[in-house]
């Protein structure tokens, strides 16, 4: 790629749907555009996307290679790498650096990075993260409907999370690990919906054939459990 003669007038930064959504209206908009993308969506552990009418169920992969043919139908270019600086030129353009060593030029950027989700230290959690291990009910609410899941505190906002997840399954159990004491109505309020509350420090997560079966607390004890929603 030469430094000279490659300038675009959009280099789009991250190739989710966000940059993707944003390279195929700029491209529609005859604007030259060039999507560099390093490849890790943030939804990508998951097996399917849902909520997104007309792909519903779609795996997240194959959602994004469809966005980059639509995209490129109308002349958007995409490569894969990492954006590690972009800098201002005289000119009020921008300087495009990848880790490989690319460079681009570009009159706007837009920005699309997505951002990483940071997972608890529990052991366990990492690698069932988008499969059995869940933070949104409305994406993967309904795959665990009816069945046991746990709620493991990371805020006092837990209590709210078990009240939301109490639409999908009647089995919802709130660890409460290391936050602080709920309070009277807090209780009140999980009691109306028949949620236990299950008291000690959560250390990780029973699997057996590449599923979750439960939440080991501090002292052994397992509850059982087919899902885990973490924040
Ligand atoms: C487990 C899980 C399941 C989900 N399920 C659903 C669902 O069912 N339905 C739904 O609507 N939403 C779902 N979401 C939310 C969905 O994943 C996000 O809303 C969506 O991915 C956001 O898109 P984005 O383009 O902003 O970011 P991302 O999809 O994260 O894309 C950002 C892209 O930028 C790239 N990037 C980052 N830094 C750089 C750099 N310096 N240089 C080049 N590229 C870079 C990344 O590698 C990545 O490819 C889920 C999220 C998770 C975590």
């Amino acid at each position: 790629m030469s430094e000279l003669n490659q300038r675009y007038d959009v280099v789009v930064i991250g190739g989710g749907a966000a940059g993707l959504s944003g390279a195929l209206a700029l491209a529609r908009a005859r604007r030259s555009v060039l999507v560099v993308d390093a490849g890790s969506p943030r939804n990508a552990p998951a097996s399917h996307a849902h909520n997104y009418l007309g792909r519903e169920g779609v795996p997240p992969l194959e959602l994004l290679a469809i966005g980059r043919a639509e995209a490129a139908d109308y002349g958007a270019e995409t490569v894969r790498g990492e954006v590690v600086s972009a800098t201002r030129l005289p000119d009020g353009g921008f300087r495009v650096v990848q880790a490989d060593g690319g460079v681009t030029k570009a009159r706007r950027l837009l920005v699309t990075t997505g951002i990483v989700d940071e997972l608890p230290p529990v052991d366990g959690l990492t690698e069932r993260w988008g499969k059995d291990v869940l933070h949104c009910p409305y994406c993967h609410g309904y795959e665990v409907r009816d069945r046991p899941v746990g709620i493991l505190a990371l805020s006092p906002m837990a209590v709210h999370q078990a009240l939301l997840w109490r639409q999908w399954t009647d089995d919802v159990v709130l660890f409460r690990h290391e936050q602080a004491d709920f309070g009277d109505e807090e209780y009140e309020q999980l009691a109306a919906r028949g949620i236990s509350v299950v008291d000690g420090t959560v250390t990780g997560l029973e699997v057996a054939d590449d599923r979750l079966t439960g939440v080991r607390l501090a002292g052994g004890t397992v509850i059982p459990r087919e899902a885990v929603v973490v924040q």
